[in-house]
């Protein structure tokens, strides 16, 4: 006889998760909390009582994109609750969808929750109260995002996420502890650190201390680094633990020294978002300061592995040719690991768009594709320069055998994270490999922005 999934009248809800890394730790709350309701997840639009659409209201593009997703999912289904960032613009959904049966914004938690107990009612009962109530997590489970504080106190003239998600609300740094410790216990392998601006944390609760572990600990990234590193998974090892949307401020020096000692994974994602000083200054960008290469190198004398990740925009308003090239003379100093490239697009409500000088989209095109092949240049050499070596992998998919019978691997090293780098793709893995393994890697090929290898003897 086959398990039921779920008792007959549970009611089910079924989610669409759009966005950003944020925004779907949201919608793991969500779920976690509906589940904790009595509420069964739907995969299917079909079997779903009501459906979830967790909304990116970030660029025009992904407006767009949340606007589509909610029109398939009224056309699929009918029954549909609309809830993140784009949720702030509760009459332009209404305008394109009047169907929607409830619109709430981000990070609202209870009231998106509300929204579902009115209109799919939970089905009440002491089967569904005894219910077990396991957090629901979207990503694989050997990696996890620990979210660590909400919203920004910056105003960077192209970003109107302060304006979405208020001014920085940290978290207690007992409580994301307390989470990391439950993620790791319960199998990940890494943790990805988030937040917008993770530099910053604490600043708001004047980085209140709190008791861990018998000792005090401060809100502050150096003291949130140095406690992840003290966790262990069930073979006695680190998780990897990697800092997103870390702004270059002075104390980030302090994480580098634990990079080095291996209790933090060599890794930083720093959105540098440009280099020219004048474009830096239009942007309004924090932690804005020309010393940044030399720091560059400092870290890299201490922790010679580390992988730099940023983001850059060209096409910024008053970007001229002069101030484009500034940045791609950086780059090639600079020799970051990872690089995304995006062209400026105007995004409605933010300061940029009253500036003056906007850069006509082809010459906005020609500079992204000058950029994008300037850091694949510089990520296909850094990439050569591991052929040869060994070095750690976490397993993320492995494959089916094929017809002789040899079974493939996808990974990822210390140098990628989830979803926005490269991959390590194994040849001949053994089929007692699994997703979250670690295994050491002799890397035998590489291309601009993947490596190949196989599992070391
Ligand atoms: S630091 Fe700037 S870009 Fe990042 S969330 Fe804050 S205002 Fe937006």
């Amino acid at each position: 006889m086959n398990t039921p999934t779920s008792l007959p009248d549970q009611k089910k809800v079924g989610m669409v998760s759009l966005g950003c890394p944020k925004a779907l730790v949201d919608s793991e709350r969500i779920l976690t909390r509906l589940r904790a309701d009595g509420y069964a997840m739907s995969p299917d639009y079909e079997g779903a009582d009501v459906v979830l659409v967790n909304t990116c209201g970030f660029l025009d593009s992904a407006k767009e994109e949340s606007l589509a997703a909610i029109g398939e999912a009224i056309s699929e289904n009918g029954r549909v609750i609309v809830t993140g960032c784009m949720g702030e613009e509760a009459d332009a959904i209404r305008a394109a969808h009047p169907q929607v049966l409830a619109v709430t914004g981000a990070h609202q938690y209870e009231a998106v929750v509300e929204a579902v107990h009115t209109h799919a009612p939970p089905s009440q009962g002491p089967f569904v109260d005894l219910i077990p109530q396991p957090d629901i997590k979207l990503t694989p489970r050997h990696y996890s995002y620990l979210k660590i504080s909400e919203g920004c106190n910056h105003s960077c003239a192209f970003c109107i996420i302060p304006q979405l998600r208020g001014k920085l609300a940290s978290r207690r740094i007992d409580a994301v502890l307390r989470e990391a410790e439950k993620l790791v216990a319960a199998g990940t392998k890494e943790l990805l650190v988030i937040s917008q601006d993770t530099s910053a944390y604490g600043v708001d609760t004047r980085h209140e201390t709190k008791p861990w572990k018998g000792r005090e600990v401060r809100a502050h990234m150096t003291d949130l680094a140095r406690e992840l590193g003290q966790l262990r998974t069930a073979d006695g090892t680190p998780p990897w633990v990697r800092l997103h949307y870390v702004y270059p401020y002075p104390h980030v020096d302090k994480v580098i020294p634990l990079m080095a000692e291996g209790l933090l994974t060599p890794y930083l994602d720093i959105p540098f978002q440009h280099a020219s000083p004048k474009v830096l200054k239009l942007m309004k960008r924090p932690a804005n300061e020309a010393k940044v290469l030399d720091r560059l190198k400092s870290w890299r004398e201490i922790c010679s592995d580390i992988a730099v990740r940023s983001s850059f925009v060209v096409g910024f308003p008053g970007e001229t040719e002069e101030d484009f090239q500034y940045l791609l003379d950086w780059l090639e100093e600079a020799q970051l690991d990872r690089v995304g490239g995006f062209r400026f697009e105007p995004v409605e409500g933010a300061a940029a768009n009253a500036l003056p000088d906007p850069v006509p989209e082809e010459l906005k095109e020609e500079r992204y594709q000058r950029l994008m092949e300037v850091t694949a240049r510089i990520s296909a050499a850094k990439l050569e320069a591991k052929v040869g070596k060994q070095i750690p992998v976490i397993i993320d998919d492995v494959g089916e055998p094929d017809e002789d019978g040899d079974i493939g691997a996808t990974g990822r090293s210390q140098a990628d994270a989830p979803e926005i780098d490269g991959a390590v793709y194994l040849r001949d893995v053994p089929e007692t490999l699994a997703a979250g393994d670690i295994v050491t890697v002799e890397v035998e090929d590489a291309d601009a922005h993947d490596l190949f290898g196989v599992i070391a003897d």
